[in-house]
C-alpha cells in the first residue's frame, strides 16, 4: 500500500493510465541494478530514484575526474577524486530519502554479476566498454534478467531492450557477435556531448519505468539517435540461431 505521502509525492505519475497506483506500487517493490555511474548512469539513476524505484544498486569502481563534469550531472567540483558510486548514492538519498541505494564501488566482474543479478528485476547497462557489455548481456541471459542497454559516443546514441523471458528476444551478441566485435569506440576516443547522454539515459529510464510498472516493452529493436539531425531510427534485430550467447539457453 502506498502511504498518503507517497500518493501525494507520486500523484503526477499515478494519474497516468499506464502507471496508476498499482504501477507505482510495482515501482516501489522493484529492484534495479545500474552498471556504470557515468554519463548514462547519472541521468538513469536520477530519474529512477526520483520516480520511486524502491531499490537501486549502483556498480562503479571509478572516481570522479574533472573531464567528467561537463556531462556527469550528479557530480560537482567538490566531488573530484571521490568514488562515483558513493557520491551518486549520497546525492540520490538527498533527492529521495524513501528509496534504498546500495553502493558496489568496484568494476563488474563475473562473481559480482552472479551474486547481484539474481537479486534484481532489471539490469541497466550504462557502461562504455565492450567487454563489460558482453559480460552483462551473458549474465542477464544466464539469470533470465531483462536488460536495457544504452550507449553513446560523439553525437550518436542507441538503446535496446533484451528480455530473456520473452520468446525470440534478440540479445546484444545477436547484434554484435563476439567474433566481429563492435568497434572499440568510446567517449575518450570520439568525444561526447552531455545532452546526448541525457537523451539516451532518459529513454533508458523511461523504458525501465514503463516496464517495471507493468507495461510491455518491445524487444528486437535497436533504436539509434542522431544528435546532429535530431532524428531516431528503429532497426529490427532478429534473434540469431547461431548466437553463442542466447541460442543455447532456450
Ligand atoms: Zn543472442
Amino acid at each position: 500500500m502506498l502511504s498518503p505521502e507517497e500518493l501525494l509525492r507520486y500523484s503526477r505519475q499515478t494519474m497516468l493510465k499506464s502507471i496508476g497506483e498499482q504501477g507505482q506500487q510495482n515501482l516501489k517493490n522493484a529492484k534495479v541494478l545500474i552498471v556504470g555511474v557515468g554519463g548514462l548512469g547519472n541521468p538513469v539513476s536520477l530519474y529512477l530514484n526520483a520516480a520511486g524505484i524502491g531499490t537501486i544498486y549502483l556498480v562503479d569502481g571509478d572516481s570522479i575526474d574533472i573531464s567528467n563534469l561537463p556531462r556527469q550531472i550528479l557530480f560537482t567540483e567538490s566531488h573530484l577524486s571521490q568514488g562515483k558510486a558513493d557520491i551518486a548514492a549520497e546525492v540520490l538519498q538527498q533527492q529521495n530519502s524513501t528509496t534504498t541505494v546500495e553502493v558496489l564501488d568496484e568494476m563488474l566482474d563475473e562473481e559480482l554479476a552472479d551474486y547481484y543479478f539474481p537479486l534484481v528485476d532489471l539490469v541497466l547497462d550504462c557502461t562504455d566498454n565492450i567487454a563489460t557489455r558482453y559480460l552483462i548481456n551473458q549474465k542477464c541471459l544466464a539469470h533470465k534478467k531483462p536488460l536495457i542497454i544504452g550507449a553513446a559516443t560523439g553525437f550518436d546514441g542507441q538503446y535496446m531492450f533484451v528480455d530473456p523471458n520473452a520468446n525470440d528476444s534478440a540479445c546484444y551478441q545477436c547484434l554484435f557477435p563476439q567474433s566481429k566485435k563492435a568497434p572499440e569506440n568510446n567517449c575518450q576516443t570520439l568525444g561526447i556531448l552531455g545532452p546526448i547522454l541525457a537523451i539516451v539515459g532518459g529513454v533508458q529510464a523511461l523504458q525501465a519505468i514503463k516496464f517495471l510498472a507493468g507495461n510491455n516493452i518491445d524487444t528486437n529493436q535497436l533504436n539509434i539517435f542522431d544528435g546532429l539531425s535530431n532524428s531516431w531510427q528503429k532497426l529490427t534485430v532478429k534473434k540469431q540461431q547461431q548466437c553463442t550467447a542466447c541460442s543455447s539457453l532456450q
